[in-house]
């Protein structure tokens, strides 16, 4: 534990990365893990889109354990007793490379930390870091159930409550209007069945969104993902609406997604193998009031990098491609031999040149958009009305599509809410 340039918190995909990119490139570098091997503690829905972070990480993804790549995207709007379902397929999911791909975390960041390892980074699980060791307000080390390990510079990718982030001073507490909750099981089925089940080829995936009516007119919503030989199924709910005005029990409310016609059928005869909840970033970032001091940095969800986008459920890029410029950041402050806040400000600089600081911008206030209730009642109400109009022949004549539509518009578009919610989703 002498001499050591780096100490990593947290052996989840950002801190992984870290140590990972920090050991190749010859830095002498240990990472912490409470749990019992990296990935024991960590949760995602799970699809990893992998195109923004192969720049980062190149070398690595011809053997990692990914599970199916995603061929296929779907996303269903729920009213009671009625939804809607878009679907998406296209050879681009596939070619050049497959731009995102289902993973289970716990085998996948259990895989990275052999890698890590290989490099010659040492990864230590069991481990709790308790504490920061300062010396005159810089960061020179942890304390690790009681013992004392100094090091150059401490990569904290703690997650997303970051307690060691907040004795940094470099963040608050998490704000729960920032945050969400999400329940996940996963769900064994044979290989071939998921398949047949799902209509996919051999080793292809289907990425699978619901919202509406699922999460009783809050924010929030459902996904299923195919991994080789399960399903990964869930909800997740804002912690606000979750605390305050969710009339039911999370439980109780993934019950009855599951019991839903659109899903039961997609999980019959499947054996429960998993049970997980974990809290989410949404919009988190803004508790964070900087990404690095003297001799620390803030990394994953600890720095609040996820997004929700209502289409697109991001964190695990982020979390991978800001563990790895931590690294680089780190590896240049060695070169200059000063890890003071000025030299680790470079870290910024390169989050601000990569996808990562760029989509936070661009996306960071989807959370107050997608807060809104009238997205899970009104609309998705809205859509199943509309289709049950173009799809039912009733007893009397049949309205002409065109005066059908024109009916809804104008019931639509004469409510001034509609155009408030317009207005709010030019954030998306
Ligand atoms: C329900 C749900 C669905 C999601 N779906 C998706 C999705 O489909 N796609 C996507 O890209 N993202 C998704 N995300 C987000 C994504 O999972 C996270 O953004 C990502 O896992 C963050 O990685 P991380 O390494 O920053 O944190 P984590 O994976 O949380 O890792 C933090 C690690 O630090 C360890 N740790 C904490 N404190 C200490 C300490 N004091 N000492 C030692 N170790 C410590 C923990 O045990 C843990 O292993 C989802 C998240 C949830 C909860």
């Amino acid at each position: 534990m002498e001499g050591l340039d780096a100490v990593v918190v947290g052996g989840g995909l950002a801190g992984l990365a870290a140590a990972y990119r920090l050991a190749k490139d010859g830095l002498a570098v240990i990472l912490f893990e409470r749990g019992d091997h990296p990935g024991s503690k960590s949760m995602t829905g799970g699809r990893l889109y992998l195109e923004p972070v192969r720049p980062y990480l190149p070398e690595l993804w011809e053997e990692a354990p990914l599970e199916r790549m995603v061929t296929k995207e779907r996303i269903t709007a729920m009213a009671e007793g009625a939804s809607v379902t878009f679907e998406f397929t296209s050879e681009g999911l596939r070619r050049p490379q497959p731009h995102s791909w289902t993973v289970l975390r716990s085998p996948f960041d259990r895989w990275f930390g052999e890698k890590v390892a290989e490099v010659g980074g040492f990864v230590i699980p069991q481990r709790k870091v308790t504490d920061l060791l300062k010396e005159d307000g810089k960061v020179v080390g942890v304390v690790a159930e009681g013992e004392e390990i100094p090091a150059q510079v401490v990569i904290l990718a703690d997650g997303v409550l970051s307690p060691l982030g907040e004795k940094a001073g470099l963040r608050g507490p998490l704000d729960p209007r920032y945050a969400a909750v999400g329940f996940k099981e996963v769900i064994r089925l044979e290989q071939g069945e998921i398949e047949k089940r799902f209509g996919l080829r051999e080793g292809e995936g289907l990425a699978h969104l619901f919202f509406g009516s699922i999460t009783k007119g809050v924010f929030g919503g459902g996904f299923l993902y195919t991994n080789r030989e399960s399903l990964s199924l869930g909800l997740v709910v804002g912690i606000e609406a979750f605390t305050e005005r969710l009339p039911a029990e999370m439980p109780e409310l993934l019950e009855d997604f599951k019991a839903r016609p659109e899903v039961a059928p997609l999980i019959e005869g499947g054996e429960l193998l998993e049970y997980s909840a974990h809290l989410i970033p949404e919009g988190a970032h803004r508790v964070v009031k900087r990404l690095y001091g003297d001799g620390v940095l803030l990394a994953g969800d600890a720095a609040g990098f996820a997004l929700n986008h209502g289409i697109t459920v991001r964190g695990m890029d982020f979390a991978l491609a800001s563990g790895a410029l931590a690294a680089q950041a780190v590896k240049e402050a060695k070169e200059r031999g000063d890890f003071s806040s000025g030299s680790l400000a470079r870290y910024e600089e390169l989050l601000k040149g990569s996808f990562v600081l760029k989509d936070m911008e661009a996306f960071g206030h989807t959370s107050e958009v997608l807060a809104h209730g009238r997205l899970y009642d009104r609309y998705p109400y809205f859509l199943c009305s509309l289709a049950e109009e173009f799809f039912r022949v009733g007893a009397g004549p049949k309205e002409k599509i065109s005066r059908t539509l024109w009916r809804f518009a104008k019931d639509l578009l004469l409510d001034s809410k509609t155009w408030k919610d317009l207005w709010r989703m030019r954030e998306l």
